[in-house]
């Protein structure tokens, strides 16, 4: 029985699956994307884009109309406690994305999933969950089940399954990392703060609190907990933050949601034409909203060196997605470590807010300000 076949099979439809199919499909590439969930609709996880993300969805059309949905944070407030230290000021960033834009993960996956129909009508596959994968020389297939049992094969496949990713694991690939001790709660309520389009970063005594706008009149909390709150409620929530904060916010929420953080990062990007992509192929802890982002850096590398292998073009070779794409996530992971670090409780927390006080400072703040918004991770 003959396989039908494309030149890229993507497994997964996440954020980056369908980053990486949309850029491929502009690429005029021939794909499909497996997905085993049935709608695209998630509840609302990340939400930060930074500028370099920005910059590749302005290449996908996209960029209007994120920018008309989202929120553009142009400035962050750190406090310690509930007294300022100074701001951090992203307009200083190269143009034109002078700011950090926030914007609920389904809304994002919605548009993605859009411009994808647009382009390639028939290449998002829902409710197609992969079971196995085989690889031979000339490509890859991929069996699946969608209402029975198919196969798909590819010239290359890119796994974008997740942190359990079945792809990565069917190659055997080592994964290595583990679990920090930190614990969050987080939420979205309703935006009663005088912070307007700013962000927030609370040093407390008691562990930190950031804090950001959403579109629709809704603010998002994250809150340091001394352990993992399986079940907390929106109260606990508002609990949390009267205690370190003295502020009251609605004890009702369109999200409440309690997370334990990882890192890990697989031994290999590339085994043969199996490419893992996201969190396939890297976890970073999202205290500092990178780890969907970085996954659409990686994407936006395949963008550019698949169409030229399909095309047979001499001298492309993935070892250095591979290189470049390793490095881009030690360095998310140690960033991210440093901001988990500065929000855990300190023995001498006045070393910590001096030194905070100084990056803010105008002649390190512009520095800062690249780093927490994936300055040379694209
Ligand atoms: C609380 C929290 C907040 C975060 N905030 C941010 C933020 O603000 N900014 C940021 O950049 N990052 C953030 N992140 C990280 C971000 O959510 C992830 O990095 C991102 O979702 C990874 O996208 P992905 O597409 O690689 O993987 P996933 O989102 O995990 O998607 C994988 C997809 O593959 C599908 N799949 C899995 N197995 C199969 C299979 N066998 N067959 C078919 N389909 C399959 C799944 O259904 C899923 O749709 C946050 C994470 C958390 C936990």
């Amino acid at each position: 029985m003959s396989v039908a076949e494309v030149e890229v099979l993507i497994v997964g439809g996440g954020p980056v699956g369908l980053f990486v199919g949309c850029t491929l499909a502009q690429a005029s590439v021939s794909l499909a994307v497996l997905e085993q969930r049935q709608t695209i609709n998630t509840g609302s996880r990340s939400i930060g884009i930074h500028p370099p993300a920005l910059r590749h969805f302005a290449r996908l059309g996209l960029a209007e109309e994120l920018l008309a949905r989202g929120i553009k944070v142009r400035r962050g407030q750190a406090f310690a406690n509930t007294k300022l230290l100074g701001t951090l000021d992203f307009t200083a960033l190269p143009e034109p994305y002078r700011y950090v834009l926030t914007l609920p993960q389904e809304q994002t996956e919605e548009l993605l999933a859009r411009c994808l129909y647009q382009l390639q009508p028939e290449a998002l596959r829902l409710g197609a969950s992969v079971t196995a994968i085989e690889q031979d020389s000339a490509g890859v297939t991929a069996v699946y089940q969608q209402g029975g049992h198919r196969q798909l094969r590819g010239r290359y496949l890119v796994a974008c399954d997740g942190k359990r990713s079945l792809v990565r694991q069917q190659l055997a690939i080592s994964w290595r990392g583990g679990s920090y001790p930190d614990t969050y709660l987080m939420g979205d309520v309703p935006d009663d703060s005088s912070l307007g389009d700013d962000a927030a970063i609370y040093l407390c005594d008691a562990g930190v609190v950031e804090s950001f706008p959403l579109p629709g009149g809704l603010r998002r909390w994250v809150v340091k907990t001394e352990h993992y709150l399986k079940g907390a409620t929106a109260a606990d929530l508002a609990g949390l933050l009267a205690a370190r904060l003295g502020i009251a916010v609605a004890s009702t929420a369109a999200m409440v949601s309690a997370f334990g953080v990882q890192r890990y990062l697989a031994g290999q990007f590339v085994a043969g034409r199996v490419i893992l992509a996201g969190d396939a192929a890297h976890v970073v802890s999202p205290i500092g909203g990178q780890g969907m982002n970085l996954g659409w850096l990686d994407a936006a590398h395949l963008a550019e060196l698949l169409p030229r292998l399909l095309r047979g073009e001499a001298g492309v070779d993935l070892a250095t997605y591979q290189q470049q794409r390793q490095w881009a996530a030690r360095t998310a992971i140690r960033r991210a470590e440093f901001n988990m670090c500065l929000g855990r409780r300190w023995r001498y927390p006045g070393l910590r807010n001096a030194a905070v006080r100084a990056m803010l400072m105008p002649s390190l703040s512009g520095l800062l300000a690249r780093v927490f918004t994936m300055d040379k991770l694209a």
